[in-house]
């Protein structure tokens, strides 16, 4: 529980994620691959690539020929709802410099307030004549966004509709006469964390998260509290997943930036980095079109519990609970791709490896979320399945979901990795 509590508080941004999932994959003996060189992919190598360096790729090549076991994939998203920093962030209001921000997102914005936050990303910068980049995180805090006093608003607790504009720029602190300017804070952090002396910043990509770690709560410590949840659990749990696996089987990890926008970008999932990284796997068109279509994707994205204050937002006969096993969502519209194939599939992997499964249909007069599961099925047409973690208080600061479907999930991904073909082994 600690590693995935180090991996969910170290990884504040999906640069951050997918840097701590590249450091994992090395040092499990994963090599790196660089898209822009020529790759020489040998026979049971394992390998893994990244894309904007908020996207990454493992795969595992294994012993059997691809065209004719097919891929085990796991696929999950590096991104989460965040207030990101504009360009020109400065705000001086009464004596407070504060940073205007825009949502990222589908953000639930009440819990952000009054939080401890803290800001990270990528900035780039000019250095002796050259551009370069870097991850940087404060991993302090240093802003909070305070609510407006009850007395001041007497109605706030009955509905409060959220100016994104004017009421979530984060104070940063008092100002004087030596007034900080965000790029300097930005070219102090580069020498503090890198030894870069003297940046220039020119550019960056920042967002405000909760400084609270992950922790373990409620009575038996049934829970676990942390941002980002979603989706870096399932992120976690693709990784642990393929690295306690059986060496000997293929399989590929793909975690993907922009999900929570939409996934149309260079490096999301509605764009080629899976694609392009088949065909270079695969050449032959032959060969890649068997493979696709011998291989099963599970897309692991978090899943929403029937929260007892809340029960009448779901099919009373699909309310998942949490810790009683992986839910497998279903949606006849394709926001989820789960068909009868590959959910009797995963009912089986999980009756093998004796962990409870649940259900999950949106009620019938509600609309329904997506992932990229549908996205990725219909571009690359491999049969799909989505599934993932009952949770509460999705895209929240800071959400909740069950300790022990930590375990389940692990257990049925490791098997999923361990084995190739679209039957279960009994
Ligand atoms: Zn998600």
């Amino acid at each position: 529980m600690q590693q995935l509590f180090n991996f969910l508080d170290r990884s504040p941004t999906p640069f951050h994620a997918t840097a701590n999932l590249a450091s994992a994959l090395q040092q499990a003996g994963y090599q790196p691959l660089n898209e822009q060189q020529a790759w020489q992919l040998q026979p049971g190598g394992k390998y893994f690539v990244t894309r904007n360096q908020s996207s990454i790729i493992a795969l595992r090549l294994g012993q059997a020929g691809l065209a004719e076991s097919g891929l085990h994939m796991l696929g999950a998203h590096t991104d989460s709802p965040c207030l990101r920093v504009k360009p020109n962030p400065e705000i001086n209001r009464h004596g407070y410099l504060q940073l205007g921000v825009e949502v990222y997102g589908g953000a639930l914005l009440a819990p952000w307030f009054d939080r401890d936050l803290s800001l990270a990303g990528r900035v780039s910068f000019r250095h002796n004549q050259q551009l370069d980049s870097r991850l940087i995180n404060f991993d302090r805090p240093l802003a909070t966004i305070p609510s407006l006093a009850i007395h001041l608003n007497r109605d706030a607790n009955k509905g409060w509709n959220i100016n994104q504009q004017t009421e979530l720029p984060p104070v940063l602190c008092q100002t004087g006469t030596d007034q900080p300017q965000l790029h300097q804070l930005l070219a102090q952090q580069l020498e503090l964390e890198h030894g870069i002396k003297d940046a220039q910043v020119l550019d960056y990509e920042l967002s405000f998260y909760d400084c609270q770690g992950a922790a373990l709560i409620g009575l038996e410590q049934e829970f676990i509290a942390s941002a980002r949840l979603d989706n870096l659990l399932s992120c976690y749990l693709g990784l642990r997943a393929l690295l306690d696996s059986d060496d000997s089987q293929p399989a590929l990890l793909i975690c993907t930036d922009h999900e929570e926008v939409g996934s149309a970008s260079a490096c999301g999932a509605v764009g080629p980095f899976l694609e392009q990284t088949l065909r270079r796997m695969l050449p032959d068109a032959e060969s890649l079109a068997r493979c696709i279509q011998h291989s099963l994707l599970v897309s692991a994205d978090n899943a929403h519990g029937i929260h007892p204050n809340y029960a009448d937002k779901h099919d009373s006969n699909h309310g998942p609970l949490l810790n009683h096993g992986p839910v497998i969502k279903i949606n006849s519209n394709q926001r989820y791709a789960t068909n009868s194939i590959s959910a009797a599939y995963f009912r089986q992997l999980c009756h093998e490896q004796q962990v409870p499964v649940q259900s999950f249909v949106t009620r019938s007069d509600m609309g329904c979320g997506s992932t990229i599961g549908p996205i990725t099925a219909s571009k690359l047409g491999v049969n799909t399945i989505d599934i993932g973690a009952a949770t509460f208080a999705m895209h929240s600061i800071r959400e909740l979901a069950g300790s022990q479907d930590v375990a389940h999930m692990l257990k049925v991904l490791t098997a999923f990795y361990s084995r190739s073909g679209s039957q279960p082994e009994k």
